[in-house]
C-alpha cells in the first residue's frame, strides 16, 4: 500500500527539467532564444527539478551555463553572463504536487461527492507547495532528497500537519504504522537545521482532544521558537464523511476546547511570551464566543488556515469605519447588491455591514449560504460551490454579487464543483465579484468596483 501509493509521486518529482512556459519581450530569456515549451535541463551542471531548482541555482550567479532541450528535440548549450539579479524573463510550468501515503481517517478526500472534480482528490504532500503556499505536510513519507532539498535550499517555513505528539494517536489518525507516524527524529532535523516550522492539528472529538492535545501542545511549545505556532483547526465533515470512527464537532465540545486551551495559552504567554496554540476561528464561531483580540494572534502565524482571519477583517473593516468617519467628503457607492458568505461568519458580516449601510447609506444585503454540495456541518466559506449559489438565486438583491475569493481555485475562476465564475454570473444574471475577506473592505471604498 505505502510503495504502491509512494512510487507514482516520486515519478513526478522526476521529471526531467522543468518546462518553459512564457518568455517576456526582450529579457534576458528573449535573447538567448529560449521559447514556450523548451525544458531547462541543467544549469551549471546541476540537475534542475522544477521552478525552484531553477531560482535556487540561478540565484546570485552571474556566469551561468544551460542545458536545454528545445521543443524542436535539439540540445542547446548556452552559456551566459548576466548582471546580477537581472531576471531571465522566464515563466515556468507548474509543479506538479507529490501526494501522500497516508489514509487519514478524516481526509478531506473522503468528504468529496465521487462527482467532485478531479483535482478535489489529489492528496498532495508536498515540501515545495509547503514553502510556497503554506500546505500542510505530514513528514511520513518524505524522502532523504526531499529532507536535504529542504535544508540546501532554505525551504522555511515548513508547514507541518502534526496531530498528535502521541505516537499510536498519530498513526491512528494517519492510518499508517507506529514507525511510521513518528517523526520526532525528522522534525528534529529540520528544527536543528534552523527550518522554521508552523504545526497544525486537525481536532477530532474522542480522538486527539483533551489530555491528547495538552501533550500535542506542550510537547511542541517544548520546541519554541523553532516550531513558532501549533493552529488548532476543527474536523469538518461532509455528508459523505461516514466513517463511524468520527465524531462531528459540536458547539459544546467547542467551548470545552476553548476552556481547555485558554488555561495552556495563559501558561505558555507566561512563559513564553506568547499564546503559542492558536484556535481555528471556526471554534469560536462555533462555540458562540468571542473572537480574540489582535495581540492573541501575534503576527497572524496561521492565517491562510482560518486562524485569526475573522480578527484581521474585523479590526481591517472598523479601520475603514473610522477613516470614513474622519473624512467628511466621504460617500460610498450605493449601488444595492448582495454579499454571500458561509453560514457560520454570516451574521458576524452581517452586523458589520449593518454598520455600514446605516452610517453611509451603502446598501448591501449579508446572505448565509448553506452548503448543499457537500452538506454535513461545512460552513465554511471556502467549500462553497456554483451550484449552492444557484440554489440561493431568489435571495439575489441588488445588481452585483460578492462572494469569498476562497471559493475559486487559487490559479483560476473556476468553483469546486466545476462551475466557472463567468457561468454563475450568467446565471444570476448579475457581475459577481470574488474577493478576499481582507479586500472585501477595499471593495466596498472603491465605487468602479461596486458597478
Ligand atoms: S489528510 Fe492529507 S495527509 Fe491525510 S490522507 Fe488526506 S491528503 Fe493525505
Amino acid at each position: 500500500m505505502y510503495e504502491f501509493a509512494v512510487t507514482p509521486a516520486v515519478t513526478n518529482i522526476r521529471r526531467r527539467g522543468v518546462e518553459i512556459c512564457e518568455v517576456a519581450p526582450n529579457s534576458l530569456g528573449a535573447e538567448m532564444e529560449l521559447e514556450s515549451g523548451d525544458r531547462i535541463i541543467k544549469v551549471n551542471g546541476r540537475v534542475v527539478r522544477d521552478y525552484l531548482d531553477f531560482r535556487f541555482q540561478t540565484a546570485g550567479e552571474t556566469e551561468l551555463v544551460l542545458e536545454v532541450r528545445k521543443k524542436s528535440g535539439e540540445d542547446w548549450e548556452l552559456e551566459l553572463e548576466r548582471a546580477e539579479g537581472e531576471d531571465f524573463g522566464l515563466g515556468f510550468e507548474a509543479i506538479v504536487p507529490r501526494q501522500c501515503a497516508n489514509e487519514c481517517i478524516f481526509c478531506f478526500c473522503n468528504g468529496n461527492p465521487a462527482d467532485a472534480r478531479p483535482s478535489l482528490f489529489i492528496k498532495d504532500e508536498d515540501i515545495r507547495l509547503s514553502f510556497l503556499y503554506g500546505n500542510y505536510t505530514t513528514l511520513t513519507s518524505i524522502t532523504e532528497d526531499e529532507m536535504r532539498r529542504i535544508v540546501e535550499q532554505r525551504l522555511s517555513p515548513q508547514y507541518v500537519s502534526v496531530h498528535a505528539t502521541d505516537t499510536d494517536v498519530r498513526a491512528y489518525m494517519l492510518g499508517i504504522d507506529k514507525s511510521r507516524a513518528d517523526i520526532s527524529t525528522k522534525l528534529q532535523r529540520l528544527l536543528d537545521a534552523g527550518i522554521e516550522v508552523h504545526a497544525q492539528v486537525v481536532l477530532c472529538p474522542g480522538i486527539n482532544d483533551k489530555e491528547v492535545l495538552d501533550k500535542t501542545i506542550f510537547d511542541l511549545a517544548a520546541e519554541y521558537p523553532r516550531i513558532t505556532s501549533v493552529a488548532i483547526v476543527p474536523l469538518g465533515l461532509t455528508r459523505y464523511n461516514t466513517d463511524a470512527r468520527l465524531t462531528r464537532v459540536t458547539p459544546e465540545f467547542c467551548r470545552n476546547v476553548i476552556d481547555q486551551v485558554v488555561a495552556i495559552q495563559k501558561q505558555l504567554h507566561a512563559k513564553l511570551g506568547t499564546n503559542f496554540a492558536l484556535l481555528g476561528d471556526e471554534i469560536y464561531l462555533r462555540a458562540g464566543r468571542r473572537i480574540p483580540g489582535k495581540s492573541h494572534y501575534g503576527d497572524y502565524p496561521q492565517i491562510e488556515d482560518g486562524v485569526g482571519m475573522v480578527r484581521s477583517f474585523t479590526n481591517e473593516f472598523t479601520r475603514l469605519m473610522r477613516q470614513l468617519e474622519r473624512d467628511e467628503a466621504a460617500t460610498l457607492n450605493n449601488t444595492p447588491g448582495t454579499i454571500f458568505t458561509g453560514t457560520l461568519f454570516a451574521p458576524e458580516l452581517k452586523r458589520m455591514i449593518n454598520k455600514l449601510n446605516t452610517r453611509f447609506g451603502t446598501r448591501l444585503s449579508v446572505e448565509p449560504l448553506e452548503n448543499s454540495y457537500f452538506g454535513g456541518d461545512v460552513s465554511v466559506a471556502g467549500l462553497l460551490t456554483g451550484q449552492d449559489l444557484l440554489h440561493a438565486r431568489e435571495r439575489v438583491t441588488g445588481e452585483f454579487v460578492v462572494i469569498p475569493k476562497q471559493m475559486l481555485k487559487s490559479d483560476e475562476a473556476i468553483m469546486l464543483d466545476g462551475m466557472k465564475l463567468d457561468d454563475v454570473s450568467r446565471a444570476l444574471g448579475q457581475p459577481v465579484h470574488a474577493v478576499n475577506l481582507q479586500d472585501l473592505t477595499a471593495l466596498l471604498n472603491t465605487k468602479p468596483m461596486l458597478v
